[in-house]
């Protein structure tokens, strides 16, 4: 009996000692918690402050294919792909960009552009999957684009609150049920050209402080297509501080015509303006690939005349020319026209 009581206290000693250690652990967890949780509310509340690196360092070599660049607006971290499929989207958070590529250990930091493990840019595991991560500084306006035409990944990350200093609509030529001109040799429609250019146009602009306005940024259902008047209504409502149409030349069936010409409309609300813009667009076009020089000339064009801004259509080359239609099979030529067209831009709006 006397045994029986001994073990039942005995019993009841270890259950409160149970009970006593379960609370505490529970407490502590719960502690951890409520640290956790704060931990996550100071992060979210003040994201754009230095957060502790976290990852491993990618390392640096002269054969490098990362590089690093940047403006007064951005910076820019730009990833050679030997293989576009190797790129398969991005993530974000408030502080982070997560890339997902494949074959991500084989990339190393240029040292041209890195002078030592850069801690912005590093590996990090996100769903157990080893994933090039880039530091943001601000939690908007950090933009990642593919330019397809050189297989450069490019993530630019802006170094201020409000990057952009201008507004910039781009106006892809045609689109969809409207194809527009098609090579002499059948090698392309103008809608697919005019696409190519002004998509790589996007981040030459957003890098010097522009943000950028597609009238498309694809191409449109083969039964749509964008009315002119629509296109001007885009420019408008966005209150460009310029407008560009990028478009493809064709004469006939003749090959007598070739090379590139930037129109601006007499009777545009800004001609002056306009005609300063196409005079710088087409000297910087000039600059590459050995284009024969048409010159600005004017025209009233619909979208160039009602768009409320300097505005410029540019023709691109002759479709309908042998030697322009062969450099407009030429990938690095487009990029090159994307490049040299927001050169121009930038310098007349920076120039104003
Ligand atoms: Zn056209």
């Amino acid at each position: 009996m006397k045994m029986k009581i001994k073990s039942k206290r005995r019993f009841f000693l270890s259950l409160s000692i149970l009970i006593i250690i379960a609370m505490a652990f529970n407490g502590k967890n719960l502690l951890n918690k409520v640290l956790t949780s704060d931990a996550i509310g100071n992060k979210s509340s003040n994201s754009t402050k230095e957060n502790k690196f976290q990852g491993t360092p990618i390392s640096i070599s002269k054969e490098g294919t990362i590089t690093f660049d940047q403006s007064e607006y951005f910076k820019k971290y730009i990833i050679k792909l030997v293989d576009k499929k190797q790129y398969s989207g991005y993530k974000e958070d408030d502080d982070y960009i997560y890339l997902d590529l494949k074959a991500v250990d084989k990339h190393k930091l240029n040292s041209n552009s890195f002078k030592e493990d850069d801690e912005k840019i590093f590996l990090s595991k996100i769903d157990g999957k080893t994933t090039m991560t880039i530091k943001k500084e601000f939690t908007q306006n950090n933009f990642v684009f593919l330019n397809e035409l050189t297989n450069y990944l490019m993530v630019l990350i802006s170094k201020k609150e409000e990057p952009f200093t201008h507004t910039v609509v781009v106006d892809p030529g045609h689109g969809g049920g409207d194809p527009g001109t098609e090579a002499y040799d059948k090698s392309f429609f103008e809608k697919e050209v005019t696409l190519k250019i002004a998509l790589e146009m996007r981040p030459e602009l957003i890098f010097y402080g522009k943000k950028v306005v597609m009238t498309r940024d694809k191409d449109l259902e083969s039964d749509e297509y964008l009315e002119r008047q629509r296109i001007v209504d885009i420019a408008n409502e966005n209150q460009g501080d310029a407008f560009v149409s990028v478009h493809i030349d064709a004469y006939d069936k003749s090959n007598i015509y070739n090379g590139i010409s930037v129109y601006y409309a007499q009777s545009n609300s800004v001609p002056e303006e306009s005609e300063a813009m196409a005079l710088k667009i087409q000297e910087k076009i000039l600059t590459s690939d050995n284009w024969n020089d048409r010159g600005i000339k004017f025209e009233d064009f619909k979208v160039i005349r009602l768009a409320q801004m300097p505005a410029v259509l540019v023709e691109c080359g002759f479709a309908s020319n042998p030697e322009d239609v062969k450099r407009l099979n030429d990938n690095n030529v487009l990029n090159n026209l994307a490049k040299n067209i927001s050169a121009g831009i930038i310098a007349y709006l920076d120039g104003k």
